[in-house]
């Protein structure tokens, strides 16, 4: 038997185990055709299939309405930070962007080649510990699109609700929170999501548009990066990564006998909520980086009281079965990245030895 690892790695994360189990038992002979998923044509009826299937996946946990279109691409979530505003941002036109961590900031900076931009909140004054109520956004009335970070998976904090601008499409890179959760699919114009977080294997990404913003698109561009040609295409204007894709659909139908993000909302939010108590009941010993209303249920963010207990938590951390928990080198300090496919159990395994360890250091 392999040894039980809690991986809390931030991305690529953890897969559901019962996801890799089906993948393994028809890595070599995929739904009978006696070839690998990976070994067959993407033209072919058979992954024409598999396609279909985690489109349609994708579309009821999403509740997506007909005039959304499921887009399978590649590139992660840095290459839409240029893909959007490249589609959707005339050089004359100005594009706002709320920015309350690493990756929006990002985000936005990659923005700047293609038009105007305006940053109409950002948090990094303060440090990237929290996020703005609806009523502090001043929405620019002619901005080309509002977009936003709905979890900042570095620093650990997420929006607790849909941002609503008006008749301004949102654009949101939900990469580490998608499917987590409840969402108001119509208050978004264009949702893009790297799949190594919630969704499946890197080297995919998820990308949900509006319709109508298909024709936006303000100035020529290779075909592969214009989303109009790739829909046209049905994801497949060259090869698509297959791999990933049927492992996305085989994640959507796992999700779905979960109760769907409905359902997996009630055990995530469990999950945040047993960790978070652990933090404030620690007298200060571990310190949440993120401000209440803003703290992430997919990526808890923490410190100790100095880096050599940070470094030496981690390790015993590692000692004892539990992988991944070292804090980016942006920030430092401690994460535990709780997606979709982590449970509860892991969860309480690190509570455990954040009692424990405080007790001896503390
Ligand atoms: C991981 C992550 C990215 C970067 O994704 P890549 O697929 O590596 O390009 C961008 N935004 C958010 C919120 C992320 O969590």
């Amino acid at each position: 038997m392999s040894k039980h690892i809690f991986n809390f790695s931030a991305g690529p994360a953890m897969m559901p185990p019962e996801v890799l189990e089906q993948a393994a038992a028809e890595l070599s002979d995929v739904r009978g055709s006696g070839m690998s998923v990976m070994e067959i044509s993407h033209r072919s009826d058979l992954f024409g299939d598999i396609l279909a299937e985690a489109e349609s996946g994708i579309r009821r946990l999403m509740n997506l309405p007909s005039n959304y279109r499921v887009l399978f691409l590649q590139g992660g979530a840095t290459l839409q930070f240029s893909m959007v505003p490249m589609n959707l941002l005339a050089p004359v036109d100005t594009a706002d962007y709320i920015v309350t961590g690493y990756w929006g900031k990002k985000a936005a900076k990659c923005a700047v080649a293609f038009g105007d931009v305006k940053t109409v909140y950002s948090s990094e004054d303060t440090g990237f510990t929290t996020v703005p109520e609806q009523g502090e956004i001043r929405v620019s009335p002619n901005a080309a699109y509002l977009h936003y970070t709905s979890n900042e998976t570095i620093d650990g904090v997420e929006f607790p609700y849909d941002l609503d601008a008006g008749l301004v499409p949102v654009v949101c890179d939900m990469s580490s929170d998608v499917l987590s959760r409840s969402i108001d699919i119509e208050k978004y114009g264009l949702i893009y999501a790297g799949a190594q977080k919630n969704l499946g294997p890197s080297g995919l990404v998820l990308v949900v548009i509006r319709e109508d913003l298909l024709d936006r698109s303000p100035r020529a561009l290779p075909d592969l990066l214009t989303y109009k040609v790739l829909a046209d295409n049905d994801s497949m204007a060259n090869t698509p990564n297959t791999w990933a894709i049927y492992l996305l659909g085989l994640v959507c139908r796992w999700l779905e006998a979960k109760g769907g993000p409905a359902g997996i909302e009630q055990v995530n939010a469990e999950k945040a909520r047993v960790l978070y108590e652990a933090i404030d009941k620690s007298d200060g010993f571990y310190a949440g980086r993120a401000e209440r209303n803003a703290r992430s249920r997919m990526n808890v963010t923490f410190a100790l009281p100095n880096a050599e207990l940070d470094a030496k938590f981690v390790e015993e951390a590692e000692a004892n079965g539990m992988s991944g928990l070292k804090g980016h080198r942006a920030v430092g300090g401690i994460r535990a990245s709780i997606y979709n496919a982590f449970p509860l159990a892991g969860v309480e395994h690190l509570v455990d030895l954040m009692s424990d360890f405080a007790r001896r250091n503390g």
